[in-house]
C-alpha cells in the first residue's frame, strides 16, 4: 500500500513547501522514507531531496525532527551531503548539514566523497568551501580516482575552464587537515589531529572537540559514513554504549 503521508512528505520537500512538510509529518509520514521509483531525485529521502534543491528551511526542520544524515539514495548510495554539492557557489545546504554533524568525507557506492563530486562538476567555490571545512583531499574512489584527478577530468569533459581547474588543483594541493568539530576547524596534520577510534573518518584537535561533534550529530553518523557491509560492531554502535570505546588512534594510517 502506498504510504500517502510519506509520499506527500517527499513531494513537499521537492517543491520547497515547508507547510506541506509539516503537515505530512503531522499526518504520520516516515521521515526517512525514500520513494522506490523517482528517477529525478535518485530515490532519496526528504532530507536528501531538500538538500539537493537547497531548501534550507525544510532541511532545518527535518534535521531537528531527527532525519537521517546517512540514509542513502538507492541509485548511487548518495547521502544528503552528496546532494548538497550540486550547485556552484551555493554552499548554504552543505554548511547546514556540516554544522549538524554530517561527515564531510562520506562515501557513495563508488566510494566518492562530496569533494570528488564537486571537482567532477568543476564547481570551484564549492570545492573551496569543502576544503575550508576540512574535507580530505587524499582519498580515492573505486576507480581509483582522487579529487585532483576529477579536476583534470572536469576540464577534459568541458565542465570547467583550464583556469578553474588550476584553481581547484591549487586548493587541493594547499589543503590542510582540520578538526571536524564545526565550531573549531583548527588546522593540523596527522600527528596533531586524532581520529575517532570508531569510524576512523573524523578527526579532532582535542577530546572536547570530539565530544562536541558527537553531540551535534556525529553519534548518528559514526559508523554509517563508509559504504560497505555492516560490521558485527554495528549493534554496539546503535546501543548507545559507543562512547565507552571511542578512543584515539594516532597517527592516522591510510
Ligand atoms: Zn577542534
Ligand atoms: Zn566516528
Amino acid at each position: 500500500m502506498v504510504d500517502k503521508a510519506s509520499e506527500a512528505l517527499l513531494y513537499a520537500a521537492e517543491r520547497g513547501c515547508l507547510q506541506g512538510v509539516k503537515a505530512a509529518l503531522k499526518a504520520g509520514a516516515d521521515i526517512d522514507y525514500a520513494q522506490p521509483d523517482n528517477e529525478v531525485t535518485g530515490k532519496g529521502t526528504a532530507l536528501f531531496i531538500a538538500s539537493y534543491f537547497r531548501h534550507t528551511d525544510i532541511m532545518t526542520l527535518l534535521i531537528r525532527k531527527g532525519a537521517s544524515m546517512t540514509k542513502r539514495t538507492t541509485m548511487f548510495a548518495s547521502a544528503p551531503l552528496h546532494g548538497a554539492v550540486t550547485y556552484e557557489g551555493k554552499t548554504d545546504a552543505l554548511e547546514l548539514l556540516f554544522r549538524h554533524g554530517a561527515t564531510l568525507d562520506i562515501r557513495d557506492c563508488y566510494q566518492r566523497t562530496p569533494l570528488m563530486l564537486a571537482c567532477m562538476f568543476g564547481y570551484v567555490d564549492t570545492v573551496r568551501k569543502l576544503i575550508q571545512l576540512g574535507a580530505r583531499v587524499d582519498l580515492k574512489d573505486t576507480g581509483p580516482t582522487t579529487a585532483q584527478m576529477y579536476c583534470e577530468k572536469a576540464e577534459e569533459g568541458g565542465n570547467c575552464s583550464r583556469a578553474q581547474k588550476e584553481t581547484m588543483v591549487k586548493l587541493i594541493q594547499e589543503a590542510r587537515l582540520r578538526c571536524c568539530n564545526p565550531t573549531c576547524g583548527k588546522p593540523g596534520d596527522r600527528s596533531t589531529l586524532k581520529l575517532c577510534g570508531q569510524c576512523k573518518l573524523t578527526r579532532y584537535c582535542s577530546r572536547d572537540c570530539q565530544k562536541q561533534h558527537w553531540t551535534v550529530g556525529h553519534k548518528k553518523s559514526c559508523g554509517h559514513d563508509g559504504y560497505s557491509e555492516p560490521s558485527p560492531l554495528k549493534k554496539l554502535w546503535t546501543s548507545g554504549r559507543i562512547f565507552d570505546f571511542m578512543t584515539y588512534v594516532v597517527p592516522e594510517t591510510s
